[in-house]
């Protein structure tokens, strides 16, 4: 998978990209992340990429020559998704990941200031995608959630260690509690199923613990599973769930 990101701030993508699993991902050559800076495209002599809004208003919007030149720049391939991140988009979530896990190359276009020039959408014609409905002072830390997230659906990215098989969201539930040594702690013990090694017990509470925690934390979620639920091991949980919750 490679990503190629235009931003102003090619150092924020860079650094997020230097630690942990995702330096490990390009290290391996699972990832390739490139940025790209539409400051170098400028045909302006001081460089600039923003300017005042035509009609009045707070702020620089981005100008479209800087973008679009950056943009011609980037080497596309057929099934290229491109993605320009706003507020206003579609949400991004772990369904979408998954899509673009599938993809060979993504490019991603961060914004900045007061956004973009409309005719940047237009002329890219990318999809808009937001991480949710809060307003950020720029689109690298969507960008890197975006990466980060779509990484970790790659075969070989994550370890079998971290695996995202049990992940919340995974097939619709959130994840089961976790627990580590020591047994005991300030008189707080783990579950003794999960100290017992009986493998398929521990199975059965995890799964029917992930639909616990689903029905508590969100009731979206745990409806929409209920209602789909066709495996059988799955349905003699959740109808012990529902009994317990008295639903
Ligand atoms: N004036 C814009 C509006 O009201 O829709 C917001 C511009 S925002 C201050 C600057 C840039 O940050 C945006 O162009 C976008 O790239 C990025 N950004 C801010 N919030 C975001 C979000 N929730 N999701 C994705 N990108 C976001």
């Amino acid at each position: 998978m490679k990503f190629d990101v235009m931003t102003l701030f090619p150092d924020m993508i860079n650094q997020a990209c230097s630690h942990s699993i995702v330096s490990r991902g390009i290290e391996n050559a699972i990832i390739s992340v490139n940025t790209w800076n539409p400051r170098d495209y400028t045909k302006d002599k001081h460089k600039k990429v923003d300017d005042t809004p035509f009609g009045g208003g707070a702020g620089m919007v981005l100008m479209c020559q800087p973008y679009f030149d950056c943009f011609d720049a980037i080497e596309k391939k057929e099934d290229t998704d491109v993605i320009l991140l706003s507020p206003q988009g579609e949400t991004f979530n772990q369904n979408m990941s998954d899509t673009l896990a599938r993809k060979k190359h993504i490019i991603l276009i961060c914004g900045h200031y007061e956004g973009f020039d409309e005719r940047i959408k237009e002329y890219t014609n990318a999809r808009e995608v937001s991480i949710g409905d809060f307003v950020l002072t720029g689109g690298e830390l969507p960008a890197m959630c975006i990466i980060d997230s779509v990484s970790r659906n790659i075969d070989g990215f994550l370890g079998k260690i971290d695996s995202a098989h049990f992940d919340s969201f995974y097939d619709g539930l959130l994840e089961h509690p976790q627990y580590t040594k020591p047994r005991e702690y300030n008189g707080m013990p783990v579950p003794d199923v999960l100290l017992g090694g009986n493998h398929a017990e521990i199975a059965k509470w995890r799964r029917k613990q992930q639909m616990i925690v689903t029905y508590k934390k969100r009731r979206d979620l745990f409806d929409k599973f209920a209602k789909n639920c066709k495996n059988k091991e799955d349905l003699k949980l959740l109808n012990e769930v529902l009994k317990e919750f008295k639903v």
